[in-house]
């Protein structure tokens, strides 16, 4: 078994900066956990510290049963993935697959057997003897991973491994790396800014914001039922609209007594452009400012007539007074044109003024 427990997880950089503020986290055996949150919130720093590559301050790191905070980095059985793949470049990729294990003096025959059934796994099997520089930045991040598969790891991590290919490259090799991680079920943390990129990979989301977990468990869940505005915003995109309750605007009939400062949060998928103010929902008037289509999506952007006081600000959320209302197809108003837009009572979000906490 090879479960990960973070309990009350501290670091203090030398200098005094508190960069991971008693965090914890309990990744169990074969699962797929995914650190993510804006730059700078520490996510990295926690990998580092799983990985042994930073020390911890305060809290217990737990690998298997096993308190790992004073063990050695090679003796902690984990093998990490970085975004710069870390080659060697005079080497061939089987080289640079069987390097680690020549390294603790693996007989032969065995490493050969294991590269060449990881080089398998990811199709690298024809590229054996090619150098990185004859290989695409996919194939190259593919080494990279077959380097740390070759090990037979208790725990894989990643840190951001993907960061350095493009858009489609992206998506294909996201798909990969979860094809990979669910084939061999091997514990895995990993390092993300991108919020899509968590969604999709992660069994269990682990969510940052300066130094703090924000929100840990199941990504769809998440993402339904945000515990904070800075969850909220931070995970969708577009954001989900925030604004102010206590206005006369927004006729919410949502938990509270009445004239209490409120954050209302409304996903822009879950507006409907109409007349009607559903019983128990919301209904806004817009001015439509601009007009984004996608394909198979329109997001009319539209300013609120009246601007409500915001009580709250957190990173992604849209300047008071704008919302996003994202629609199906290509057929949207026209720029200048006035529109209501509503959304019905299941689909609201209410949050505390100061936007810490979910009232509903
Ligand atoms: P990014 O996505 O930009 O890599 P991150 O969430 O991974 O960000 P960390 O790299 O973990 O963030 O850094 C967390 C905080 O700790 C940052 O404010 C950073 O400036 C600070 N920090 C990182 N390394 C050190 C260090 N060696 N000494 C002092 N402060 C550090």
């Amino acid at each position: 078994m090879a479960n990960v427990t973070l309990r009350n997880v501290r670091k203090t950089y030398t200098g005094g900066f508190e960069a991971i503020k008693g965090v914890n986290v309990d990744v169990a055996d074969g699962q797929f956990c995914v650190l993510v949150g804006p730059s700078g919130c520490g996510k990295s720093t926690l990998l580092r510290m799983v990985a042994g590559l930073e020390t911890v301050t305060g809290g217990e790191i737990d690998i298997g049963g096993r308190v790992v905070n004073e063990i050695e980095p090679a003796d902690r059985d984990i093998a990490m993935v970085f975004q710069n793949y870390a080659l060697y470049p005079h080497m061939s990729v089987f080289n640079n697959m069987a390097y680690g294990l020549r390294n603790r003096g693996m007989a032969e025959a065995e490493i050969k057997s294991r590269v060449e059934e990881a080089a398998r796994v990811l199709e690298l099997s024809a590229m054996l003897e090619r150098k990185p520089r004859q290989l695409s930045g996919g194939q190259r991040q593919r080494v990279a991973m077959g380097r740390a598969i070759v090990r037979q790891p208790k725990v894989f991590l990643f840190d951001e491994p993907l960061s350095n290919l493009d858009a489609k490259l992206r998506i294909a090799m996201r798909v990969e790396i979860r094809k990979l991680q669910r084939r061999l079920n091997t514990t895995s943390i990993y390092v993300t800014h991108d919020q899509l990129e968590a969604m999709t990979l992660a069994d269990i989301l682990v969510v940052m914001n300066g130094g703090e977990v924000e929100q840990v468990g199941n990504p769809l869940a998440i993402y339904e039922k945000p515990a904070t505005t800075f969850v909220a915003s931070f995970i969708g995109a577009p954001p989900m609209n925030l604004m102010s309750t206590r206005t006369d605007e927004i006729k919410s009939q949502l938990g509270g007594s009445a004239g209490e400062a409120g954050i209302l949060g409304i996903r822009p998928e879950n507006f409907v452009i109409t007349d009607q103010t559903p019983s128990g929902g919301v209904a806004l008037s817009l001015t439509v400012e601009a007009i984004e289509r996608v394909g198979a999506e329109t997001f009319v952007y539209g300013s609120r007539e009246q601007e409500d006081q915001r009580v709250a600000a957190t990173p992604g959320e849209l300047p008071p007074g704008e919302v996003i209302v994202r629609i199906p197809g290509t057929e949207a108003p026209a720029i200048g044109q006035k529109i209501r837009v509503a959304a019905i009572h299941s689909k609201l979000h209410l949050f505390s003024g100061d936007g810490r906490t979910r009232i509903e």
